[in-house]
C-alpha cells in the first residue's frame, strides 16, 4: 500500500473518498465503476488547478534552465504559464475528459474542474484571479535572490522527483518539488506553496521530504554524497509564493520522532481498513463516509458515493 502525506489527510477527512482515489480508481480498467472513479480523481477546484500550473512551470522551465546554466526570465516563464494556462483552461472548461477516444496519459493539456462536472459553472472572476495569482507567483520567485542563487550554486538540481521508501507496512511516497544537491554541503529541498491562506505549519511535510530522500533507493542520477549527511543536517524551505515569504525549517531529531510516529499510526489506521484485502476485493460500503457533511460539498467523488447510497436505499 502506498502512503504520502495527502492520502493521510484525504483518509482522515473521509475513508470513502481515499477508497475511490486510492483502491478502486484505475486508467487501464475496462470496469466502468473504476474508470469513472479516475476521471473523477482527476476533478479539482480552480485554485488547485493553478498551483499545480506554477508547480510545473517551474519545475519544467526553471529548474530546468537552473540544470542546464541557461538564462530564462520572468518573461520567459510567463509566456509559459499562459500557454498552460489557455490550453487547460480550454480543456477543462468544455470537461473533455470524458471524450471517449482522448487518451489522458499522452495529453499534456489535461484538466478539469469539479465545478463544471457538477454543474456549478466557473466565474470570469475565479479565472482572472488564477491568472494573476500565476503572475503573482512567478513575480515573487524572481524575488527571491537567495533561493535562486542556491538553486543556481548547487552542483545538480532536480524537480518532482517521487522518493519511496518502507516503512511500518506501506510504501511512503513523496514528492517534494526542489532537491539542489551540493558536492560539500546537505542538499536543499524547496516546496512551493501557492495558497492565499494563513499560514500552516509544513515542518512535517518537510520533514517527510527530507527523510524520504534520506532513505529512498536513490535514482541513478543522484549524486553520492548524500551518505556524507543526516535528514537534520538538510535545507528546508517552503516558498510562499503568493506571500513572497520564504521559511526555512531547522529540524532536530524529535521532528522526525514525530514523524515517524504520525506515519506508523497512520498506516496502521489504512492497513486496518483494508483488512489485508487486494484492492479488487474492497468495496465502497467498507469505508466509513466522511463526519463533516460539508467536506462531501467538494467532493470529486460525490457522483459514485451517492450512486451507492440512492441504489443501497
Ligand atoms: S461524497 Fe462525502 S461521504 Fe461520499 S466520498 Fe465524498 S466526502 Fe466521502
Amino acid at each position: 500500500m502506498r502512503w504520502s502525506f495527502s492520502a493521510a489527510r484525504a483518509f482522515r477527512q473521509c475513508q470513502r473518498s481515499w477508497f475511490f482515489k486510492n483502491c478502486l480508481a484505475s486508467a487501464v480498467a475496462k470496469d466502468r465503476q473504476r474508470r469513472t472513479a479516475y476521471l473523477l480523481s482527476k476533478l479539482q477546484s480552480v485554485s488547485g488547478w493553478r498551483g499545480r500550473l506554477v508547480d510545473r512551470i517551474l519545475s519544467e522551465r526553471l529548474v530546468l534552465a537552473l540544470r542546464r546554466g541557461q538564462r530564462i526570465t520572468k518573461a520567459d516563464l510567463r509566456t509559459a504559464a499562459k500557454v498552460c494556462f489557455e490550453r487547460e483552461l480550454d480543456f477543462a472548461i468544455n470537461n473533455r475528459i470524458h471524450e471517449p477516444a482522448l487518451e489522458l496519459s499522452k495529453n499534456d493539456a489535461v484538466a478539469a474542474f469539479r465545478a463544471i462536472e457538477y454543474g456549478h459553472g466557473i466565474r470570469q472572476e475565479e479565472i482572472a484571479q488564477a491568472w494573476q495569482d500565476i503572475q503573482t507567483a512567478i513575480d515573487n520567485v524572481f524575488k527571491m535572490d537567495g533561493l535562486r542563487a542556491a538553486l543556481k550554486r548547487a552542483s545538480y538540481v532536480v524537480a518532482q522527483r517521487s522518493l519511496q521508501f518502507k516503512f511500518a507496512g506501506v510504501s511512503v511516497v513523496a514528492v517534494p518539488d526542489v532537491i539542489a544537491f551540493n558536492e560539500k554541503a546537505p542538499p536543499l529541498i524547496v516546496d512551493w506553496k501557492v495558497h492565499s491562506f494563513g499560514t500552516r505549519d509544513y515542518r512535517l511535510q518537510l520533514a517527510l521530504y527530507a527523510l524520504s530522500l534520506s532513505r529512498c533507493t536513490p535514482h541513478r542520477d543522484f549524486p553520492p554524497v548524500l551518505t556524507e549527511f543526516t535528514p537534520t543536517d538538510y535545507r528546508l524551505v517552503e516558498a510562499q509564493l503568493l506571500s513572497g515569504i520564504e521559511h526555512e525549517y531547522a529540524l532536530d531529531s524529535a521532528d522526525f520522532d514525530e514523524l515517524e510516529d504520525y506515519v506508523a499510526a497512520s498506516a496502521t489506521e489504512m492497513l486496518a481498513a483494508t483488512d489485508g484485502l487486494k484492492n479488487g476485493d474492497l468495496r465502497a460500503e467498507d469505508f466509513a463516509v466522511t463526519a463533516w457533511p460539508n467536506v462531501c460539498q467538494r467532493c470529486a467523488y460525490q457522483k459514485i458515493c451517492w450512486e451507492k447510497a440512492d441504489e443501497a436505499a
